[in-house]
């Protein structure tokens, strides 16, 4: 995606409205927080790749340096380990914001600080944004929508979410997220873009962090069981990242605003999954089931009409071909095993 505008910094910026020669740049500036992580690394590949100047702002809490090491020594390139929580003073033309850990065992480890990193974080970053006038887009969540009663889920459903619930630190806290940031477009002029991600999975996924996606296929390469929570009945639409890097740079150079779902529409139960990853790596591998958590959502499938009309976006790549390229990357870091593919 081309950066559609500000290619050059904003003459605003300047005495008299003039840019002085020495200061036009080819790219943008980006600060992408939470670019260490899963999503933000793969965010920050692309953004590089297009000629921009990128700061990522990760307190690697849930990210890690090996996922944007392959950048350091890079000129366009920056990170600073910084909590979100804490303000900061930067200067870019655009904000990615994704700072929050995002599988349920990271942001249920420390509730209270996940809902200080959606609430006074969201807000630190929409108070620099609006001092430097950059745009903004959060990345928001499917959980957005709780345990929905609507299905699939539409971006005008308001949701069924428990605001007292062990899940509630992270939907309740992207939800005021989403209220904060829409509160700085009205009461500041702010641009802003609000994308409500679905299930993503991919290479760089921590190994251990208990999603269900990097849980069955870290279990099948070592030889054990998949473990299925409840009956495996409940359901979940699975986006490859690439895809999803496509959707929320389109957003952030489109012209609307949103909330628009990004997500792949291919909906699976979780014995469905199991399937797909049997047929992928194991087809021995056994199946375990185990108690589910509390307030697991039954269902879940985003409605991709409004992504699809106003951003020209679709997914490409379904499951049963991206999880083979996800499989590549966990054997590597598993095994150690030199001979896979890079990613
Ligand atoms: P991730 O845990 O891999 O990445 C989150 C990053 O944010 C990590 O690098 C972590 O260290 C950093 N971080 C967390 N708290 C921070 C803080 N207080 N200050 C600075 N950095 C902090 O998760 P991800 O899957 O890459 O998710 C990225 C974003 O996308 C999150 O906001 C998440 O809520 C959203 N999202 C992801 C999915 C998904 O399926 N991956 C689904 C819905 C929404
Ligand atoms: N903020 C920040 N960097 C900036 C500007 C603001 O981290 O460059 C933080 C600031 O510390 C404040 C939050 O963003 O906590 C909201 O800022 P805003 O100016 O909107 O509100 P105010 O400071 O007036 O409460
Ligand atoms: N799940 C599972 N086995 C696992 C991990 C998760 O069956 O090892 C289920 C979980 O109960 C939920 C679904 O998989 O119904 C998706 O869970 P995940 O934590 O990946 O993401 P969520 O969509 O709940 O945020």
């Amino acid at each position: 995606v081309e950066p559609a505008s500000r290619r050059d910094v904003p003459a605003r910026h300047f005495v008299g409205g003039k840019v002085p020669l020495g200061l036009k740049r080819k790219g943008l500036r980006v600060l992408v927080t939470g670019g260490a992580g899963f999503v933000g690394s793969h965010l920050v590949d692309r953004l590089l790749e297009r000629g921009d100047s990128v700061i990522v702002v990760d307190n690697l809490f849930t990210g890690r340096k090996d996922n944007v090491v392959h950048h350091f020594g890079n000129p366009n390139f920056e990170m600073i380990r910084h909590d979100v929580v804490e303000p900061i003073l930067l200067e870019v033309d655009q904000i990615y914001h994704l700072a929050c850990p995002a599988s349920p065992v990271h942001y249920k480890y420390n509730p209270v600080k996940t809902i200080k990193t959606n609430v006074v974080g969201t807000l630190n970053m929409l108070g620099l944004a609006k001092r430097i006038n950059a745009r903004f887009l959060l990345t928001s969540t499917s959980e957005v929508y709780g345990d929905p009663l609507q299905h699939p889920q539409v971006e005008t459903y308001w949701g069924n979410v428990n605001p007292i619930g062990v899940r509630s630190c992270y939907d309740e806290g992207k939800r005021t997220a989403e209220t904060l940031t829409m509160d700085y477009h009205r009461g500041a002029n702010l641009e802003v873009r609000i994308a409500r991600i679905f299930n993503t999975y991919g290479p760089r996924m921590c190994i251990d962090d208990g999603r269900v996606v990097s849980n069955f296929v870290a279990q099948a390469l070592r030889k054990e069981p998949l473990t299925v929570y409840g009956d495996g009945k409940q359901t979940r639409s699975f986006q490859y990242v690439s895809d999803l890097v496509e959707g929320l740079m389109r957003l952030m150079e489109g012209e609307h605003i949103g909330p628009f779902n990004l997500g792949n529409p291919g909906e699976f139960t979780m014995l469905e999954l199991a399937k797909v990853v049997q047929d992928t790596i194991d087809p021995n591998a056994k199946i375990e089931f185990r108690e589910n958590t509390q307030d697991d959502p039954h269902k879940r499938k985003p409605d991709i009409s409004r992504a699809k009309e106003l951003l020209g976006w679709e997914p490409k790549i379904p499951l049963r071909e991206g999880l083979p390229l996800m499989v590549t990357d966990f054997r590597k870091r598993i095994f150690g095993d030199q001979d896979s593919a890079a990613t």
